[in-house]
Parts: C-alpha cells; structure tokens; sequence
C-alpha cells in the first residue's frame, strides 16, 4: 500500500503542494519518499524515511506539474533502490508513481527485457512506467492507457507527469478501481490524491477517478475518458483499516463505516468497560459502546512517535510498535473488558495486547475484531501475502489468550460500507483479477523469507 499525489498549479508552486500533501497522506506508507517536478530540469528527490526525514532540508523547487509518493512495500527488498517515482526520458521525459500491486509483474517484465527495456529495481512502479512510456510511442495519451489496461493485471492508482510543453498530469485507475484515487480543482489548481485528506488541505472538492478511468489535467482543461469496464472491486481494507477516518472514498465516509463496524459486531458477554485499540479501532469502539450502551474508555494510550504497526515491513518492527501502548491500569483492573480492534492478521498485536490488558488486572479480556476473519492472501497491495501468517487461516485464535473472540460478519462488514461491489478476497478467496502463477511463486518465495522471483 502507497499513497500518491499529483498537482498541476499555474502560478508554480506544485512542488510545494505536493509536499503539503504527502503530509497528509504518510499514513499509507513510512518507507520511503519522494517527489518528481520540472522546469528546464528534470527534479527528481527521493529517500528512505518519512517525508519529514527525506525532505528535511530540501529547497522547495518551482514548477507547474508535480507528483508525489509515500511508499509501503508489498515487493522488493531495497527500500532506497525501489523508492517511487520513477522517471524515463523517452517518450515526452515522463514520470510516474502509483498505488497498488501488479499481478503479473514477472511476465511484464520479461516482456519488457525480450525488448530491451531493462528496469533498474525490483519496484512494480517502474514496471507500470516502462509499459505506459512503452505504449506513448505510438500512441495517443487514452490509447496509450488503454493499452496499459489491457496488458498490466492487478491494481494500480497512478499518477504521472509529461514534460512536454509545461507538463501536464496524467491520472488513471485499474478498471476494477482496487485502491482508492481523487481528484478536484479549484482556483486554477488540479490535484489528484490517494485520499480525500489530501484536497481538503487545499479546500479543494473531492470526486473519485472511475474504475478503468483517465484524466488529463493541462492548463484549464480536464479531458476524462473511461476507457475500460469490469466489475468494481474496491478494497474493503480502506474502510477497515487502512484509510484516514476523515477521508470519504467511493462517497462513503471512513469515519462513519468504522462507527457502523462498531455497531455491526455481535455482543454475547457481560463487558464492564468497552476499549479501543489505539488509534484505527476507535470509532468501532464509539459505535459499539454506543450500540449496547456501555461504558467506554481509553485503557490503552500509543506513543504517539511510534509507527503503525501493520505497516511496518517487518515482525521485528512490529513487535517493537507494540511495545509502544501501554494501559491505564484503573480502567481496566478487576474489569470485564471489550478489547475492540480493526482486524486480526497475525496475530501478534492482539496476542500482546491481551496480555498487556490481563497483567494489568482485568478479570476477563473479550477481544473483538470489526473486521471478518482473514483467511487468504491478498495480491492487490496489502501486506498479509501468506495463508501461513494469517492466524485465522492456521486455526489458532485461541492462542490469543482472550476469553472470546468475535469477529464481525460478512454482512455487517457490507452494511457498513455500503457498498456491494467490494473486493473481499482476503475474506472468502473470490479474487476479481486473475493472479498470474508467478505471483504464487513469489507468495511461496516470500514464505521462504526470500522476496526473489526465481524466473526473473
Ligand atoms: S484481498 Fe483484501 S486487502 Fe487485498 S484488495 Fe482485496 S479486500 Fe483489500
């Protein structure tokens, strides 16, 4: 999962902009970042760290068009080598970065080497680069993207810029719209985003890029085309977890689907006391308590200088994430407590917690989970790739240590979203794009601890 920005701003400040609203979105990825612009030059700033970190000291540049990255990996092992964006000289000098996780990355890229076109690191972005700037040479801007649809399987949200003339941004989506992706204008300004967060920084309205959709923001002039249609699939892990609660994606406001979760979950203990799992969990708490009229605390407060834990790339950092929440020990000793949490993947915060939650005096610990159980691996930009490290798929919750566990429903989850054309692969194994086999090799690769494609 990545965030990605693109600004096109007629008095120059793009760049600028950009950055702003990389802020706003660094939830989607603490990795690495960058930010790629023009003007006689091609500026291309990128590194390991948070967007703080990276452009701690850097000389904001001038330039109409601009694009932007926070990077969370899902495939490859060099963080500073895949960093996004990525930029090619030939056609236009054109630049991209994008969100998401492409299914048959292998077989493009073997595609892309029987044509002399070598990558430079193992990030699919720069693969979507080379197939769009491939695609540009003898084509027109919706062709090119339409050709892209046709050959590149999975999901993407991208956004590049063209150094043509004075640059225009190029925004397009998968045709089953996987991953969320905006865009607004205002005042002369264009923007496209991950999230709504990032415009309403800008005062800038908010619509969604349709499924299979491509718009081309130049000056004063937008040019939309839908160019290729299959059943929307958006990920339900937006709404559950991994989006800002004030963002709105698809319509449907984060906040209020996670305060819907809450109220969705079924209830069958005595609870004294109703706790969030800081920060995600906490309108799912609200609706909850709310629901059967509890009382509802916070028992557990997060260093707030700690990352997320489920988008830390590896199990030693999460572990370390985790030891960041410590319990106010008065709201929860000789207490029967409701734990509420977003999901339950590997089971290594929750097991944590619990126990954090016990050793602190509670006499019973009733764990709740707002989202259904995850079962399957996920192919389309999230970190849970393999059966083996889900818990529910291994049969072990109960290694919890909680005195019940209850997960929400199929349906509850849907209710609350309101939306029916969810993608739910993770839940019940109905992928929408096909996986191609050397994605399950990699999977199994990634099992071994070796993030390597052997037929690369
Ligand atoms: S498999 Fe799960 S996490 Fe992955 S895109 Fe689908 S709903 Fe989201």
């Amino acid at each position: 999962m990545c965030g990605i920005i693109g600004v096109l701003e007629e008095t120059d400040f793009a760049p600028q902009m950009t950055l702003e609203s990389l802020m706003s979105i660094q939830h989607r990825g603490q990795d690495s970042c960058g930010i790629l612009c023009h003007n006689e030059n091609v500026i291309l700033k990128k590194g390991v760290g948070l967007v703080t970190e990276v452009f701690s000291n850097w000389n904001t540049q001038r330039s109409r068009a601009a694009i932007g990255h926070v990077r969370y990996p899902t495939i490859g092992t060099d963080p500073a080598r895949d960093a996004q964006p990525f930029y090619v000289n030939y056609p236009y000098g054109l630049g991209l970065c994008h969100n998401g996780n492409i299914a048959n990355y292998c077989e493009l890229k073997e595609e892309l080497y029987q044509k002399k076109r070598r990558l430079l690191s193992q990030c699919d972005g720069e693969l979507l680069l080379n197939v769009f700037a491939e695609e540009l040479i003898d084509n027109d801007i919706f062709q090119a993207v339409e050709n892209v649809m046709k050959r590149v399987l999975g999901s993407y949200s991208a956004v590049s810029v063209m150094a043509d003339k004075k640059g225009k941004i190029i925004v397009f989506r998968d045709p089953w719209g996987i991953r969320p992706l905006v865009f607004g204008t205002r005042d002369g300004c264009c923007m496209a985003a991950s999230e709504s967060v990032a415009l309403d920084k800008f005062d800038t309205p908010v619509s969604d890029v349709r499924p299979g959709e491509v718009i081309i923001l130049d000056s004063g002039n937008i040019q939309r085309n839908q160019l290729q249609r299959e059943r929307n699939a958006h990920c339900m892990f937006e709404w559950v977890y991994f989006s800002r609660p004030d963002s709105v994606i698809e319509g449907k406001s984060v906040y209020e689907a996670r305060l819907e979760l809450g109220r969705n979950l079924r209830l069958e203990s005595d609870i004294d006391v109703v706790i969030p799992v800081p920060d995600t969990a906490r309108p799912a708490a609200l609706g909850f308590s709310e629901q059967y009229g509890l009382k509802h605390r916070e028992g557990l407060i997060k260093n707030r200088y700690a990352g997320r834990s489920f988008i830390m790339a590896t199990q030693e950092k999460r572990q370390q994430a985790v030891s960041k929440l410590n319990v106010i020990k008065s709201e929860v000793r000789g207490k029967r407590v409701a734990l509420i949490d977003d999901s339950i993947v590997r089971g290594t915060t929750s097991r944590k917690i619990v126990s954090l939650i016990r050793n602190a005096g509670a006499r019973e610990v009733h764990l709740f989970s707002s989202c259904p159980p995850l079962l399957y691996p996920c192919f389309y930009g999230i970190d849970f790739p393999s059966k083996r490290e889900l818990i529910a798929s291994r049969g072990e919750i109960s290694t919890i240590g909680a005195d019940s566990v209850t997960y929400q429903t199929m349906d509850g989850l849907r209710k609350a979203i309101g939306l029916e054309d969810l993608c739910m692969a993770c839940l019940n194994g109905e992928y929408p794009v096909e996986c191609c086999t050397t994605q399950f090799e990699i999977m199994r690769e990634k099992e071994r601890e070796e993030i390597v494609c052997q037929e690369c």
